[in-house]
C-alpha cells in the first residue's frame, strides 16, 4: 500500500505499488541513484544494488562519506530507473519517454556476521546470477573493510509509461512522424581478461546471461 509520501499523484494511473511490479524493476538492473543529505546539502551518487527479497542492500568501504550517511540510520532515497523508449509525438510538448521506475523511502540498517556474508552473495548474485559460486569468497579483510546496509522495502512505489504518444485530439491529422524509438540496454560478448588462465572457459551462467539479454 502507498503512504502518504509515496501515493504517485501526477499521472496516478501509472503509478504502482504492487511488489510483483517493483520487484521486476528492481530485478532488472543492479545500478541505483541514492539520495542522501548531508549538513543540509543533498548528493545523489550512483551505486550498485541487490534486492534481497524485502530489502534493499547496498555495500562500499566504511570509510566513505556516503557508507557514513548510510550507517547513521538517516533517511534515504533510492531510485532505479529503466528506460524503454523515446515518445515522439506530433506536438513538441507531448513528447514523452517510456519507463519503469521505482522509488524506495528508507532508513538503512548496517549488517553484520552471518547476514553481512549471505549480503556478499545476494549483491554478487543480483548482478550476475551463478557468479557466486565461481569466484573466490570474500575472506577475513575484505569481509571488516566492506559495509553492508540493508533497506526495508516497506515504502516504495513505481511509476511506469508505456505505449504510443498521446497527442491532441486535433493533432493526429498532422502528417509529422509520430510513435516510439525503443530504447534497450545491449550486452555484448565477454571480452576475456587478457590474464586469464589458459584453459578457463567462458562459463556456462555467463552464457546463459548473454543469450537472454539477447546479446550475442
Ligand atoms: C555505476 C556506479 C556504481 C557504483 N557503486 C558503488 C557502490 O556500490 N558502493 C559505493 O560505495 N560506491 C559506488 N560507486 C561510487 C559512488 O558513486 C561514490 O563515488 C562513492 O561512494 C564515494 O562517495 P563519497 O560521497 O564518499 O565520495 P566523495 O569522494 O567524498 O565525494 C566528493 C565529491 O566528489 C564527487 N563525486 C563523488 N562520487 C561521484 C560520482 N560517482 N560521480 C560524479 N561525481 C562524484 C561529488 O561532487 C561529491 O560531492 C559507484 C559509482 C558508479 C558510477
Amino acid at each position: 500500500m502507498p503512504t502518504k509520501r509515496t501515493t504517485v499523484r501526477r499521472l496516478p494511473e501509472r503509478g504502482a505499488y504492487d511488489r510483483a511490479t517493483i520487484d521486476a524493476i528492481l530485478d532488472a538492473t543492479c545500478i541505483a541513484s541514492v539520495g542522501i543529505v548531508e549538513d543540509g546539502t543533498p548528493l545523489v551518487l550512483p551505486m550498485v544494488f541487490a534486492r534481497d527479497g524485502d530489502r534493499l542492500l547496498l555495500h562500499g568501504s566504511p570509510g566513505s562519506r556516503l557508507q557514513r550517511v548510510l550507517r547513521g540510520s538517516a533517511e534515504v532515497c533510492v531510485a532505479v530507473t529503466l528506460i524503454d523508449g523515446l515518445v515522439l509525438a506530433r506536438s513538441a510538448a507531448h513528447h514523452s519517454v517510456n519507463f519503469r521506475s521505482v522509488l524506495v523511502l528508507g532508513r538503512g540498517v548496517e549488517l553484520e556476521g552471518a547476514d553481512k556474508q549471505r549480503a556478499f552473495e545476494r549483491i554478487v548474485e543480483h548482478a550476475v546470477p551463478g557468479r557466486w559460486a565461481d569466484c573466490r569468497q570474500p575472506n577475513a579483510h575484505e569481509t571488516k573493510t566492506t559495509q553492508v546496509i540493508a533497506i526495508p522495502l516497506t515504502e516504495a512505489s513505481a511509476k511506469l509509461r508505456t505505449g504510443p504518444p498521446k497527442d491532441d485530439e486535433e493533432d493526429y491529422a498532422l502528417p509529422h512522424w509520430a510513435g516510439v524509438l525503443p530504447l534497450t540496454q545491449a550486452v555484448g560478448g565477454p571480452v576475456p581478461d587478457p590474464r586469464s588462465h589458459p584453459e578457463t572457459e567462458l562459463p556456462a551462467y555467463l552464457m546463459r546471461y548473454v543469450e537472454r539479454s539477447g546479446g550475442r
